[in-house]
């Protein structure tokens, strides 16, 4: 017996990148998650998904629509993007002719789902959809639903885009272990499996942060902090991880880290390319040649 699971999956205000990075996931494959089991005996059944569904129009609308009345507590509701509550701002389909927001279609879908994951900063944070000035008035997923106050268990997910394991993870882990206790997740409602650690913890340029040994354009040997890397603030386990199948990662090939994966960005941890904060860096390895010649 093969169970099924009902999935919808929500385009707010995104940019589709999300989408897309779901769709590099290497273990399982995408085929495994969309066409086979996603686990053994349980297949994803992807009622709605902007992207790769093949349906537009009024069949695609009432896919969503039959599914919040016929699986009200049996599915999962993943949200992509901020949710944008200004009026004239995300249209999705038509109801008696005219159109309904987005806001609303997220606030009919939270209510009937048994859980919601946000994937990506914008759902989880606000992120790039809500940076200022925010013309469209967005909100992040969990602000969202605690205006509207609908109580429903959230994960959220993020990264701009996240990792295709940090969600397919997630959902997996779900799917075997029901909705992770409270202790499983971070203050920002993130899996701490994938979110735990800070990147400056596991960075492979760590002991030159510790030397005082600073690169001074990308690309060139020594710790990235003097160049904006947002690792010391940031949580998420790409430096043991890392992306494209596996190939690299951010630091790895010479560039900053951003800080993505957190409730700061951009608006916080931008500038990219600029230092975080004018602090005094240690410099072990300066003190001690200095000491040497001293002496
Ligand atoms: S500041 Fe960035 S590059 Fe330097 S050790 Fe920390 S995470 Fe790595
Ligand atoms: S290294 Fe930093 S910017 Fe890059 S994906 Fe990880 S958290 Fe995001």
């Amino acid at each position: 017996m093969v169970k099924e699971l009902p999935v919808v999956f929500l385009q707010a205000a995104a940019c589709s990148g999300c989408a897309v990075s779901m769709l590099n996931t290497l273990s399982p494959t995408i085929k495994d998650v969309l066409i086979d089991q996603l686990v053994p005996g349980v297949h994803i059944n992807l009622r709605f998904h902007p992207v790769i569904m093949a349906a537009s129009g009024e069949i695609a609308i009432k896919a969503l629509e039959d599914t919040a009345r016929e699986k009200k507590d049996g599915y999962v509701l993943v949200v992509d993007g901020a949710v944008p509550i200004n009026e004239g701002y995300g249209m999705l389909g038509e109801r008696n002719g005219k159109p309904v927001s987005m806001a609303q279609r997220v606030a009919e879908l939270a209510q009937s789902a048994m859980a919601i994951i946000a994937i990506g900063t914008c759902a989880s944070f606000g992120g790039i959809a809500a940076a200022k000035p925010n013309p469209s008035g967005s909100v992040s997923v969990r602000q969202f639903l605690e205006n509207k106050g609908i109580d429903k268990p959230l994960i959220n997910v993020p990264g701009c885009p996240p990792h295709p394991d940090w969600f397919i993870g997630t959902v997996s882990d779900v799917v075997l272990h029901g909705m992770p206790a409270a202790e499983a997740l971070d203050e920002f409602l993130r899996p701490k499996l994938f979110y735990g650690k800070l990147i400056h913890e596991n960075c492979p340029r760590r002991a030159y942060f510790d030397e005082g040994k600073f690169a001074k354009k990308p690309g060139e040997e020594g710790c990235l902090y003097e160049l904006g890397c947002k690792g010391p603030i940031t949580y998420a386990d790409c430096p043991t991880r890392h992306w494209n199948s596996g190939t690299n990662w951010v630091i790895g090939a010479g560039a900053p880290c951003n800080g993505c994966t957190q409730p700061e960005f951009p608006d916080s941890t931008s500038p990219f390319y600029q230092k975080l904060v004018d602090v005094e860096l240690p410099q072990i390895g300066a003190y001690w040649a200095a000491g040497k010649e001293a002496k």
